[in-house]
């Protein structure tokens, strides 16, 4: 199957509301042209020495969204150009965005990462640092960002309960913030869950954005690696 039918199959069964991540990390510049010819243009990336190539090679419509974690020092030189970051976890990452989102005189959206996985390595705030965060005024403290919503990864595991649960309980506080904090704000509005695996479970618990990659693009092996730029 080509990337083109992959993606028209993955957007005919979306729900209105929710939109498709394109993750394009490790693949290719041709095959996001191909994804890019097929109508695709909101991508994801997680590495910053990746992504700023392939933004100076692709189209300039693509809007573009960091969604790994994000070195403080890296910021810089994606802030110019960066639509989205999905994965903001710490005050120094917010306190950096925001600043380098200033001297280019521009506003950068983004999502809280929550972390909801029984994994430790996962990054991400607590629903109680997220809700402190929040409560004592983000966003008048980060006037250069704009607080779009959450983003959250489930645990890796077979377990389909288990990943509702976690979706479910990200969902139920996404609904609480937004109804507490948020009355009359449209810019937060986004939930963004859901990968190649569990991407249907993420949307029947309400997620707006899904963020797929290997479903998309095939799996990232060592030879996309390495074709990274052809
Ligand atoms: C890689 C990645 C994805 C896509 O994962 P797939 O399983 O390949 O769909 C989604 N979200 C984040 C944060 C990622 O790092």
């Amino acid at each position: 199957m080509t990337i083109a039918s992959r993606l028209n199959e993955l957007r005919n069964a979306l729900p209105e509301g929710v939109r498709l991540v394109a993750v394009s990390k490790f693949h290719a510049i041709s095959a996001i042209r191909e994804a890019c010819d097929a109508g695709q243009r909101l991508f994801g990336e997680n590495r910053v020495q990746e992504l700023v190539p392939k933004y100076e090679n692709l189209p300039q419509d693509i809007e573009w969204h960091f969604v790994g974690h994000l070195q403080v020092n890296k910021v810089k030189y994606i802030a110019p150009f960066i639509a989205m970051v999905q994965s903001v976890d710490s005050l120094k990452l917010l306190e950096e965005l925001n600043c380098q989102a200033g001297k280019c005189s521009r506003r950068i959206r983004i999502l809280l990462q929550i972390h909801i996985a029984r994994e430790e390595h996962k990054f991400g705030f607590s629903f109680d640092e997220a809700e402190e965060l929040v409560k004592t005024g983000l966003q008048e403290r980060f006037p250069n960002l704009i607080l779009s919503g959450l983003m959250g990864m489930a645990t890796f595991t077979d377990d389909s309960d288990e990943i509702r649960r976690e979706f479910a309980s990200l969902s139920a506080f996404f609904t609480h913030l937004k109804t507490h904090y948020f009355t009359g704000n449209a810019d937060f509005k986004e939930l963004s869950t859901g990968m190649s695996d569990d991407y249907l479970l993420a949307i029947e618990a309400g997620s707006t954005m899904i963020r797929v990659g290997t479903k998309l693009f095939g799996a990232r092996n060592a030879s996309t690696k390495q074709a990274l730029l052809l």
